[in-house]
């Protein structure tokens, strides 16, 4: 049982110092919002942001080292040692005019009134050692009961914002707590309004629910009717009869992006696949990879030494061993939902596997950078350089990926210079 008053929260030395800074000059200065939930719940707090009725300026008078990195807003980054730390002035939070941006913001002199514009209970709460907990909204007692409760009126917190209806469905599967009745009633009312918001805003808290302990809070989004608006063919998947498999695969799926975001569009197919990771705004290494794995998934590579050398050519040195985590995942997901064996589908995979590991052992040349020879050695040979070199060159990797021991400087120069010869013919 937590008892607010004589929760003692440590604070990093960094924090405290800020803290005793602030206070020493007659300011008054809290460690507020995610740290001290976090401190709570003994998760380690991302970063620690400090709430002050100092103003932007003032602070920036008490510390060496600031940034002004949303001073309109009344924040001031304090720089100590390489550690950046959140300094923001008390604030009312205006009228938001698009359902993102406040069109204004007042500063406050008091630490209720920034409390109150914070989106959740749980966020809510503020922390020095002088004062103790400054819970005004009952933030410790909805972390006893495990739930997302938004400040104040749910359904005007998301009219001023939509994103934090995306927000209170992603701390509910990073820390496994439920959202309370009316906020999620909310939700459900206002969902078409995530329309607004930017996809890249979107992507950061949907991967963030992916990544979690609990991906599978996901189908709230689409319960909700988050998803329907933005991603069609994510909800489509959720709301069709392989949602049970999808969800187990997410929940088994390493914690990677690709893997999450593989497991999630699995059934969608290659090419919705890529067309949500695009809508999303995501980077091209992970868009890329998912669509492969799933593309890959219904090919099966055969099972000998140089389709299994081509393969890592063509697909990525490091593309096998992903594959097969992902079709082991496939399998062991559906066995677990459908309580049938499913080993005989992964015989394939695990061979490729296993005939990838001699390679890598060896270090067969699987790549053009691994061959014995280069542009500069078919150049002193008397070849001009251009295209034809890179002909040559590819011919040369087809040759050793058909037959390792051929890697050799003097074997392949041999090799051109009779192709050469043969040439002038
Ligand atoms: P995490 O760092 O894990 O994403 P967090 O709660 O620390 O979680 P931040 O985005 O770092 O989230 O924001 C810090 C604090 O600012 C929050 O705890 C909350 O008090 C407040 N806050 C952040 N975003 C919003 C928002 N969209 N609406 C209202 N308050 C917000
Ligand atoms: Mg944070």
């Amino acid at each position: 049982m937590i008892k607010p008053g004589r929760l003692k929260i440590e604070l990093p030395k960094d924090v405290k110092h800020i803290l005793d800074t602030l206070t020493e000059n007659g300011y008054e200065a809290y460690a507020v919002g995610g740290c001290i939930r976090d401190s709570i719940l003994k998760r380690s707090p991302d970063d620690w942001d400090i709430t002050t009725n100092a103003l932007p300026e003032q602070v920036k008078e008490l510390f060496k080292r600031t940034v002004d990195t949303g001073i309109k807003h009344g924040t001031v980054t304090v720089m100590l040692d390489k550690k950046s730390y959140e300094v923001t002035t008390y604030r009312i939070d205006g009228e938001y005019e698009d359902g993102r941006h406040p069109k204004s913001v007042e500063f406050s002199s008091d630490l209720v009134e920034d409390l109150k514009r914070r989106d959740f209970t749980i966020n809510a709460m503020a922390y020095n050692e002088k004062d103790g907990l400054r819970d005004e909204f009952g933030g410790i007692g909805d972390i006893r009961k495990g739930m997302i409760r938004c400040v104040g009126s749910p359904e005007e917190r998301f009219n001023e914002d939509a994103l934090r209806m995306m927000r209170a469905i992603r701390f509910s599967a990073q820390l496994g707590f439920s959202v309370h009745r009316e906020t999620m009633d909310a939700i459900r009312k206002l969902a078409p309004n995530i329309k607004k918001i930017s996809m890249e805003r979107v992507q950061a808290e949907l991967i963030k629910t992916l990544l979690s302990d609990k991906p599978e809070t996901v189908e709230l989004f689409v319960e909700c009717g988050i998803l329907d608006q933005i991603l069609p063919h994510v909800a489509s998947v959720l709301k069709s009869p392989k949602k049970t498999i999808v969800l187990k695969m997410l929940h088994n799926a390493e914690k990677t992006p690709v893997m999450r975001y593989a497991a999630l569009l699995y059934y969608a197919g290659p090419d919705a696949a890529r067309e949500t990771l695009r809508t999303l705004k995501l980077d091209n290494y992970t868009t890329e990879m998912v669509e492969k794995l799933i593309r890959q998934e219904a090919i099966p590579i055969k099972v000998n030494e140089i389709d299994v050398r081509q393969a890592m050519h063509d697909l990525g040195v490091d593309f096998i061993p992903m594959l097969r985590d992902f079709k082991r995942n496939i399998y062991k997901s559906k066995e677990e939902v459908m309580f049938i064996p499913m080993g005989k589908y992964l015989v394939q995979i695990e061979t490729v596997y296993k005939m990838y590991q001699q390679i890598v052992e060896r270090g067969d040349c699987v790549s053009l950078k691994d061959l014995a020879v280069n542009g500069k050695d078919l150049i002193e040979l008397g070849m001009k350089p251009g295209e034809e070199i890179g002909n040559m060159l590819n011919l040369l990797l087809r040759v050793v990926i058909e037959k390792p021991i051929e890697n050799d400087r003097q074997v392949l120069l041999a090799l051109v210079e009779g192709k050469l010869a043969d040439e002038k013919k």
